[in-house]
């Protein structure tokens, strides 16, 4: 995204998800009267101009910016004079890592280091939660503008978001979701003792299916492939293209799974038609039995940080528990990951991570005031109009700031 005014010139680019988005447009658009877009990586960006403007300095006018905003923000940009910056908000919701090229001429920033092993780079640094980085002739800057930020980085991208390559605390995501199969071994003794064979639904079951297998002693059969071609990411489209995306996504090697009871290893459920598809097809394939090992636990609340699951409505994991999903995608068990095992495998705290949307308790206050207020109307029958921090009625009452 690019801004302009007042002889300043500025072009972010933005990971995350902006909740106060309505409240931010109104003020930007008092300023510029001919601002309409109703994005939120825009309106970060004309919001960061917008303080470039008023105050005396880029620090004060990005810590302006990180406690007006409400979410998840992980932003690079450069200034019109050359200057190249990068900042995380209060509570480093979202990953964002510095590195430098060999030669050290370079520097770089990333959302993920997998991104800068494949440019050749070396990583520096993970950015702390409110902090600013700037990029001088003598290296990087590190300048902590909010002090004691709340840590609550997303649970979600060890399960299934990020990179398998890439490092968290020095640590591969890789070999965590590992140990989230491991965990799942652990967790249920009496489904790994009435199992055959571990399958994997490709490619975020690919990882634990090996903790899995590591642990259990039982064959991972590498039955279910995936189509090449079919990149799509089937729980972010349309209910009719979903479907037949799965079904063109993934292809089981039905002789593999004949007669046999099958562990699945899977990321998540989400609305769970994925995984009713999958089973389906399993079923099909002559499998006797099929237990669902889901790595990350049930999702009961949206997200309001960047990961496109806003509703209570779409989220089967709201309304239903364990046994009654597993009728309803016709799995024999569905097996969650805790939420403790998961936290432990992070090596990070409960604290120090957003669970919000499996244990209900947002990271940010208005996304708090906001699930609670919809999931009181949903309870009761209400349906929703779409995603909860676009729809008037919620967002426009709403005026905290983060904290
Ligand atoms: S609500 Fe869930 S998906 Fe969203 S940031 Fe928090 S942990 Fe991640």
């Amino acid at each position: 995204m690019t801004a302009e005014s007042d002889g300043i010139k500025i072009a972010i680019s933005f990971n995350g998800n902006i909740v106060n988005t309505q409240l931010l447009k109104q003020e930007v658009t008092r300023q510029y009267p001919d601002f309409f877009s109703c994005c939120d990586s825009d309106i970060v960006c004309q919001k960061l101009l917008l303080e470039l403007v008023k105050q005396k300095d880029f620090a004060s006018a990005v810590r302006c910016v990180m406690q007006s905003l409400d979410g998840a923000f992980s932003v690079t940009g450069i200034l019109g004079t050359g200057d190249f910056f990068a900042f995380k908000d209060p509570h480093g919701i979202k990953p964002l890592c510095a590195g430098h090229s060999p030669d050290g001429k370079t520097l770089a920033f990333s959302s993920e280091t997998a991104s800068l092993d494949i440019n050749g780079f070396i990583r520096d640094f993970e950015l702390e939660p409110g902090e600013l980085v700037t990029v001088s002739g003598s290296g990087f800057r590190r300048k902590q503008l909010i002090e004691n930020p709340r840590k609550a980085f997303c649970a979600f991208e060890y399960a299934y978001f990020a990179r398998p390559d890439s490092r968290f605390n020095g640590k591969y995501v890789y070999e965590i979701r590992e140990d989230f199969g491991r965990n799942l071994v652990k967790e249920y003794p009496d489904i790994v003792k009435a199992a055959d064979v571990i399958l994997s639904v490709p490619e975020t079951g690919d990882d634990p299916a090996m903790g899995v297998h590591e642990a259990s002693g039982l064959r991972w059969e590498r039955a279910s492939r995936r189509h090449r071609y079919v990149t799509e990411r089937a729980f972010i489209l349309l209910n009719n293209e979903r479907f037949s995306t799965i079904d063109r996504k993934v292809n089981i090697l039905g002789s593999k799974v004949e007669g046999k009871r099958v562990i699945v290893t899977e990321d998540s459920i989400v609305r769970g038609d994925t995984t009713k598809i999958i089973i389906e097809k399993l079923r099909k394939a002559g499998a006797k039995r099929v237990y669902m090992f889901v790595t990350f636990p049930r999702i009961i609340g949206p997200c309001f940080y960047g990961i496109d699951m806003s509703t209570y409505g779409q989220l089967i994991g709201s309304r239903h528990n364990s046994v009654e999903i597993g009728k309803i995608i016709g799995a024999d068990a569905v097996c969650y990951q805790s939420i403790d095992a998961l936290v432990r495998a992070t090596g990070e705290s409960k604290t120090s991570l957003c669970l919000a949307c499996v244990t209900g308790n947002y990271p940010t206050p208005l996304a708090q005031e906001m699930a609670d207020k919809m999931k009181v109307k949903f309870l009761n029958g209400y349906e929703e109009k779409g995603r909860i921090y676009e729809t008037e009625e919620t967002s426009s009452q709403a005026g905290g700031k983060a904290n």
